[in-house]
């Protein structure tokens, strides 16, 4: 038998052996999912010893931990916008950075209006679910080309309730809401990754997540991008919007084209610094 103590230990030290970036937290979180607890239980009962069933699966998942797989995968879940969402391979794990593409939104839906939304390459549907939950009023179509992806997003959607809010729709981009129109805003944070970037990506990231939500097309990686802004402008309304996430090294590539359309581009700085998001306003409002 052993205690909460020595298995934090030997788990940092195998973490830390195979290169993990924080061993520490990701052997605490691995505990805690096993043995459904919160981080403070580890604190307070060290002495506490694991039943030989929980210190198994500890170990089942100090190794994957230790191949690389990410702690969110482990676990089935990522917290985003202080919601958790559970995720797969099948998914990319939501960022941090995806939450200024939030607040980006938000700043465009009063809280007491309803509105129409569309959030393009789902994925986990931590966008679309995240605005819902936000705004009680507003709609939104959410659209993936993966149906794998689109059965975590389902299932989202149904533990965060909002099914009667937020629907799914198969399919590549804005291909599936061509029967939209007078849409209020377009969210989207399609692959970007150049692909000659991906080499170079974090293991963790490069082997595991899907490429097929990594991966942008074109030599810029944005061909995506320009697809739903050519695609999105005829479904917006006049004085609606269109937030696009980038790569931080991007905004040079996008200030190539970004200017040649009918709507007014603005480019959003995250708390580093980068240019993460790009904000379309279609022209033409009353
Ligand atoms: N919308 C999801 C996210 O932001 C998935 C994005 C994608 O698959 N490229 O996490």
């Amino acid at each position: 038998m052993k205690s909460i103590q020595q298995v934090m230990a030997f788990g940092k030290n195998c973490l830390m052996h195979a290169g993990c970036e924080s061993p520490g937290l990701d052997a605490e979180i691995l505990l805690c999912h096993v043995m459904k607890v919160e981080r403070l239980f580890l604190y307070t009962w060290p002495q506490h010893m694991l039943s030989k069933e929980n210190f198994n699966s500890f170990l089942e998942h100090i190794h994957r931990r230790e191949t690389g797989e990410p702690v969110a995968y482990i676990t089935g879940f990522k917290e985003f916008f202080g919601r958790p969402f559970e995720v797969n391979q099948d998914v990319l794990i939501p960022r941090p950075d995806t939450e200024k593409l939030i607040e980006a939104a938000l700043s465009f839906l009063p809280f007491e209006n309803s509105a129409s939304i569309i959030d393009v390459c789902t994925g986990s549907g931590c966008i679309a679910i995240t605005l819902a939950l936000e705004r009680p009023k507003i709609c939104v179509l959410a659209t993936d080309v993966c149906p794998k992806a689109l059965d975590v997003a389902a299932r989202n959607i149904d533990n965060h309730q909002v099914g009667d809010r937020v629907l799914l729709r198969a399919g590549n981009l804005l291909e599936p809401c061509q029967d939209q129109e007078n849409v209020d805003l377009i969210v989207a944070n399609p692959p970007y990754i150049k692909a000659q970037a991906m080499p170079a990506l974090m293991r963790d990231v490069r082997d595991f997540e899907p490429h097929l939500a990594l991966l942008g097309e074109g030599m810029d990686g944005l061909f995506h991008h320009k697809r739903i802004i050519e695609a999105g402008i005829d479904l917006l309304k006049p004085g609606g919007h269109l937030i696009l996430e980038i790569g931080y090294d991007q905004m040079p590539d996008v200030a190539l084209w970004a200017f040649d359309k009918p709507m007014l581009p603005r480019f959003i700085r995250d708390e580093a610094d980068n240019i993460r998001l790009v904000s379309y306003e279609k022209l033409g409002a009353c």
